[in-house]
């Protein structure tokens, strides 16, 4: 199915460029919103088992088990910040909450029965067997209450959408006046897809569906109603072994030869904050 408007604009005047081998993306000529205008028909139909471990890392997750941990810290410190955005805790729904580890962390840190929506069903059995509160749905399939959170994370989830408006709204309407929405998404503005273009490691085909910039991101939680929004970008904690794991992609017999030696060595377990070209945004509801 053809997607010829912008999805942030809604205008049909847009160029195509190249991303990749076979890969074109549109790109609006008023927004410079970024996206695939030919998605695939049943786009969550790729997040099973096999996603959540595999050997081709530039798709899905590679070692996501053992990724797990350092991806905690990196959610431990983006709940601190909405921790000073809320002025303390509240309700929270993690949309898109993958195998939970989002979750695991608010509750360590004292927040009260956080709530999780995922549609992959291996991640949801996962997630409920490691005790959380997670549904299987979307933010257009789900039994929730408008007006029920405080917090609203939609972590590395709406790249995946072909919609984001029609996402942000249903998002809007869960939240509270007064509760906030936190968005992490890969930074098309930023350094590494400057430096890299085509062989962007966010650019993956059938599976990130829209491209935001700091100034996009802005104008779709400004479209959807939210208020005192702000972009910027974000770095991720990652261990060695996670740099290394990324990294076989363009080179795999050097990247694993140098993985060997890290784990080897006992270093692999060390962590970094790093600038991997991802952007936060923030929005309040009125
Ligand atoms: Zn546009």
């Amino acid at each position: 199915m053809q997607k010829n408007h912008c999805p942030l604009c809604h205008t049909d005047k847009f160029n195509y460029y190249k991303a990749g081998d076979d890969y074109l993306l549109a790109k609006c000529s008023e927004c410079g919103m970024v996206w695939d205008n030919n998605p695939p028909v049943n786009p969550t139909a790729i997040y099973q088992e096999d996603y959540y471990n595999n050997d081709f890392p530039k798709g899905g997750y590679s070692n996501y088990f053992q990724g797990m941990k350092i991806n905690s810290q990196t959610f431990r410190k983006r709940l601190l910040k909405a921790e000073t955005k809320l002025s303390g805790q509240g309700l929270l729904l993690d949309v898109g909450c993958a195998l939970g580890d989002c979750l695991e962390q608010a509750k360590d840190l004292g927040w009260d029965n956080p709530q999780g929506l995922e549609v992959s069903k291996y991640a949801v059995k996962f997630a409920k067997n490691r005790g959380l509160s997670v549904y299987q749905g979307d933010l257009f399939n789900h039994n929730f209450e408008p007006n029920s959170f405080d917090l609203i994370m939609l972590q590395d989830m709406i790249e995946h959408t072909t919609d984001p408006i029609a996402q942000l709204t249903g998002a809007y309407q869960l939240l509270k006046p007064g509760g906030w929405i936190f968005i992490t998404t890969p930074n098309l503005g930023g350094f590494w897809h400057k430096l890299l273009g085509s062989l962007w490691y966010h650019y993956k085909p059938a599976e990130h569906l829209t491209y935001f910039s700091l100034d996009t991101i802005k104008l779709a939680l400004e479209k959807s109603g939210f208020s005192d929004v702000e972009s910027k970008p974000t770095n991720n904690s990652m261990s060695v072994e996670y740099i290394f794991d990324r990294l076989k992609y363009y080179q795999p017999t050097l990247f694993s030869f140098l993985l060997r030696i890290a784990r080897t060595l006992n270093f692999h377990k060390l962590v970094f904050s790093l600038w991997i070209g991802e952007l936060e945004a923030w929005g309040k509801k009125k």
